[in-house]
């Protein structure tokens, strides 16, 4: 682009400098410097070198042009944004509420260009035949050195440098004497590193399935769709196993013959090693996969692959959506309910969101995935946003699994006090007597702390918000409180029932590794793995456990929701969730859901194969939407529950709900700025209708000394929410608060 000023943005987090600074670009860089280039520039009074980002080349110059400096260079091996990523930053940074450097950043998820690897090889020049003969020559003339590579080389005619010089221990003198008497030669290859499976063996497998009509009836709409320059969103609800990935890979492979690019989307823990196999299998080269497991050089190699057109595929978690593609035309985003597509930091976007927008602005096609849809996009399917496709049938075989919901409530009356209910205790006495496997899932979701009565079901919850309270201990006086996580509402603990009168009221605790020591102590011939945070945190622990478990070498896997994803254990004919209500009672509008998702999850492990499967939900509320939906694997009859409670109390998707976070490490000061920024709220709204919960202490109110302190606004628009955000955004600008101190979430999916 040519023109003799850069409008910059700099790379310093800090909102005072988050807008663009004007630069004259020296003769020697006109037209050179390009839209979305990191460059090094001066900045301030020091004039201190800096790195920034061009967001554009003008030939207006907005400033007096003999006060503007000049840019100093180009960052060497920096990455440069297309500029179709810096609207997709924009948008980022106008929707969800961040500096415009830290959307370019997340847009950008590899900062710098790393060298390629350079392999040398040392290639035979000659027929084994005469190599061999060359071999003995040497030998008899006592070059023992000569000889030995020779021979090496009769094997194997190419070897890797280092191993010849290393391994073999031939001297580069004599490697030169060879290559002068053109008996080889040294050949050198930059090669990308490679991050696909190696030695796959499995061939026959994976090879192509014809589709059934009903997957063929998917596969043709969004094609033809696709054709007729009809760009929407598709959302894909199918159980586990009813060929939802065999449809993505043939809509992949029709989208490259016409001659687009694909991203799909998996969360890191479903994305096994199986599938990948699958999609190498099919599509050879032209995939690569992004995931943390790789190094930093590995995944600069294969955004730059990615850039270069070299690849068509990229598989990954949330940020392979940022993979540089120029001929996008399709994303697929696979289990698209999960809660690991939204982003944790600010800006605290949704992948499905975002996809959206990408699509929008590259002209592709979106298409979801899950066998529970989000609640959100079954709403929008509902209402015509996105086209709405269903398959029913399990396509490798395998019957849904008999599910009991055990009431513990009958358990305590009973007598029973332990963790598992009467069933689940004798079904897995029948499972090791068959030598069958187990699964326990203990359902535990960050810091439950709810307080429900183990007589009545009973559960204490907010009276404005609808959702359960959490156990707290006061700071001071070590007195039990019962808080609500949304606005704020704190009871005193309770001590009795307020339903029935019973003393068995209390938070509700249980681990892992508890019911480890029971299974000892019950079943002491059993073998037990556990799969939780604690067996997984050295590397490749996480495969290691499912590779024995798999290999049958242990009859009961007991673990957290982390089990749930991915893997089928063939031999697993019983599945147990020992505590349905976990999840039920976080304390946030999304409870019901997750819940829902999980149960359904955790019953679909069972009977897999021919042998058939039984469930036990344990629970103290057996008569909650969730698990009496999720237990039928009734997934529309849930929907219809959950939304009507959205609609009621305004949650997400009927409404929308921004959270406003102040984090300091001075308490005045994050009260001092929550109250300000709540009552500037208020005043933006007037007169028009808003719902404003606290503001209040966040429920970790907390962490590493540095306070945090909420409020909620909820409106039914969206857009009515950012213009809210900007307002409180010019506020902290205006008063100079340190940026990174406030945080805006929308739709949030957790509480704080
Ligand atoms: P999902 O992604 O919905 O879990 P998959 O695409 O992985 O489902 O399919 C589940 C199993 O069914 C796989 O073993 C797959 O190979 C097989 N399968 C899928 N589609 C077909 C088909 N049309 N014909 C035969 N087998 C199929
Ligand atoms: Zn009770
Ligand atoms: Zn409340």
């Amino acid at each position: 682009m040519i023109g003799r000023f850069a409008n910059i943005i700099v790379d310093i987090s800090h909102e005072k400098v988050d807008r663009p600074f004007q630069y004259r670009i020296p003769e020697a860089l006109i037209g050179q410097l390009d839209v979305g280039m990191a460059v090094i520039i001066p900045f301030g009074l020091g004039n201190k070198r800096i790195k920034g980002y061009v967001i554009e080349i003008t030939d207006k110059v907005e400033y007096d042009e003999q006060k503007l400096k000049y840019v100093d260079s180009i960052v060497k091996g920096g990455i440069s944004a297309q500029s179709d990523s810096l609207r997709l930053a924009e948008w980022i940074r106008q929707n969800y509420g961040s500096t415009m450097i830290a959307a370019l950043k997340t847009v950008l998820p590899v900062k710098k260009k790393l060298k390629q690897v350079i392999r040398k090889n040392i290639v035979c020049k000659v027929d084994a035949q005469t190599a061999a003969a060359k071999a003995d020559e040497f030998a008899k003339k006592h070059q023992n050195a000569k000889a030995r590579l020779m021979q090496e080389l009769v094997l194997q005619p190419v070897l890797l440098h280092t191993l010849v010089t290393g391994k073999l221990n031939i001297a580069a003198q004599t490697i030169r004497a060879l290559e002068k008497a053109e008996l080889i030669e040294v050949q050198v290859e930059g090669t990308y590193r490679s991050v696909l499976p190696k030695n796959i063996t499995d061939l026959d497998n994976w090879k192509k399935k014809q589709l059934s009509p009903n997957q063929n009836v998917i596969v043709d709409n969004i094609i033809s769709d696709f054709k007729n320059n009809i760009r929407m969103t598709y959302l894909v609800h199918g159980v586990t196993g009813s060929g939802k990935t065999e449809v993505y890979m043939e809509l992949i492979e029709k989208m490259i013959a016409e001659g687009r690019q694909a991203i799909m989307l998996i969360p890191e823990i479903a994305l096994t090693y199986q599938t990948l196999v699958r999609f190498y299998q099919r599509f050879g080269d032209r995939v690569s996969v992004i995931n943390s497991r790789l190094s930093a050089g590995e995944r600069s190699d294969q955004y730059e692959r990615a850039a270069r057109g070299e690849i068509d595929i990229m598989i990954g978690p949330r940020s392979a959506l940022f993979t540089p593609f120029k001929r996008l035309g399709l994303v697929i985003i696979d289990e698209e309910h999960e809660s690991s597509y939204k982003s944790e930091s600010m800006p605290k976007y949704h992948a499905r969101e975002v996809a959206e927008e990408l699509c929008r602005i590259k002209n592709a096609s979106l298409v979801l995935g899950s066998a529970t849809p989000s609640v959100e996009s079954y709403y929008k399917a509902k209402k015509g946003e996105m086209r709405l496709f269903t398959l029913k049938e399990r396509l490798a075989g395998g019957q849904l699994p008999k599910v009991y919901v055990e009431d513990l409530r009958n358990e305590l009356k009973s007598g029973n006090r332990s963790i598992l209910s009467r069933r689940l205790y004798d079904l897995i006495r029948d499972r090791l007597q068959k030598k069958e496997q187990t699964i326990l899932f203990i359902n535990r979701r960050g810091y439950a702390g709810f307080v429900s009565c183990r007589a009545c079901g009973h559960v204490m919850k907010c009276p404005h918000c609808d959702v359960s309270l959490s156990e707290h201990t006061n700071r001071f006086k070590n007195k039990s409180m019962l808080v609500c996580h949304y606005c704020g509402y704190t009871i005193p603990g309770v001590t009795s029932c307020p339903q029935c009168g019973s003393k068995y009221i209390l938070g509700f605790r249980a681990g892992t590794q508890q019911i480890e020591e029971f299974l000892h102590r019950e079943f002491p011939t059993a073998r037990v793995l556990r799969m939780d945070a604690d067996t997984t945190k050295g590397k490749g622990s996480y495969e290691r456990i499912l590779s024995q478990f798999a290999n049958e070498e242990a009859d009961i896997l007991v673990g957290t929701q982390m089990i749930v994803k991915g893997h089928d254990f063939a031999k697993v004919t019983l599945v147990g969730i020992l505590a349905a209500d976990m999840s039920l009672h976080v304390g946030d509008y999304r409870a019901g859901e997750r819940t829902f998702q999980l149960l359904t999850q955790a019953a679909g492990r069972a009977g897999r194969s021919a042998l058939p499967g039984e469930v036990v939900i344990q629970t103290y509320q057996p008569e909650h939407y969730a698990v009496v939906h999720a237990a039928n694997q009734d997934y529309e009859h849930f929907f219809a529950e959950e939304i009507a409670y959205r609609d009621l109390m305004m949650y997400p998707p009927v409404a929308h709900m921004l959270a406003v976070l102040v984090l300091s490490n001075d308490e005045k000061m994050a009260e001092i700025q929550i109250n300000t920024l709540a009552e500037q709220a208020k005043q933006q709204f007037g007169n028009r209708k808003f719902v404003l919960i606290g503001p209040t202490e966040a429920c970790i109110g907390k962490i590493n000394d540095i306070y945090r302190y909420i409020f909620y606004i909820k409106h039914g628009e969206y857009q009515v929410l950012t213009a809210v955000k900007d307002a409180l955004e010019q506020t902290v600008y205006a008063r100079k608060w340190n940026a990174d101190s406030v945080q805006f979430d929308f739709d949030p999916l957790n509480n704080y």
